[in-house]
């Protein structure tokens, strides 16, 4: 079976990503505890995926996934994005981070909320090469948040494709039916049997 090593110390990460993977013969291993995390200093999604691919991939000689997600509000010239984690200061909590997200939208008076989560994943191999796949789900943004599911922005971002519910209202199922995570890990688990 051949195997990766994920970046993500994660273990609800490393579970998702096994989950879909095991379906097309292909194992993961978490990060090493030995191995440091790797920063993440580019300013896109592709950039940090791919660094914290390849120095996972260099400090273990194994090939090595990495993903990085961000949120894309259109009125806030696509904010929070590629600094979504950090939105609201380097040791924001997700309460912080929302609270930051609607106060700005609030303050603009903006109609549209127009937004789309979207996932990047990298894989790098020992030989130097590596490959990038996507996935994104779009929706908007609340006016305030609804529900107790899920994490991060999930309260406050709402989409059609689950009847205009949040993340927040939602099941873990029916988020992964339609999540730009889920989706990236089938492009993903495409692109590595194909
Ligand atoms: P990461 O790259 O997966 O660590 O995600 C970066 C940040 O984006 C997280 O800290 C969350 O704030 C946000 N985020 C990522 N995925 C989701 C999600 O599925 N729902 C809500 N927020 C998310």
């Amino acid at each position: 079976m051949t195997e990766f090593i994920l970046a993500t110390a994660n273990p609800h990460k490393a579970h998702e990503i096994g989950l879909v993977l095991s379906g097309v013969g292909i194992g993961v291993v978490a990060r090493p505890a030995q191995v440091d995390d790797v920063e993440e200093t580019s300013d896109t999604l592709e950039g940090n995926a791919l660094l914290k691919a390849r120095a996972i991939c260099a400090a273990t000689g194994r090939a090595a996934i990495a993903d990085d997600t961000g949120l894309f509000v259109e009125a806030l010239g696509g904010r929070p994005g590629v600094r979504s984690a950090r939105y609201a200061g380097a040791e924001a909590t997700d309460a912080e981070n929302v609270k930051k997200l609607l106060s700005e939208l609030s303050e603009l008076g903006v109609v549209d909320r127009s937004a789309r989560f979207r996932t990047v994943i990298a894989v790098a191999y020992p030989d130097g090469s590596s490959t990038l796949v996507e996935g994104d789900l779009r929706g908007w943004i609340v006016d305030e948040p609804r529900g107790q599911r899920g994490f991060g922005y999930d309260p406050v971002f709402a989409t059609d494709e689950l009847g205009g519910r949040t993340l927040g209202e939602v099941s873990i199922e029916e988020k992964n039916g339609v999540s730009h995570r889920a989706r990236a890990l089938v492009a993903l688990a495409q692109r590595l049997v194909a």
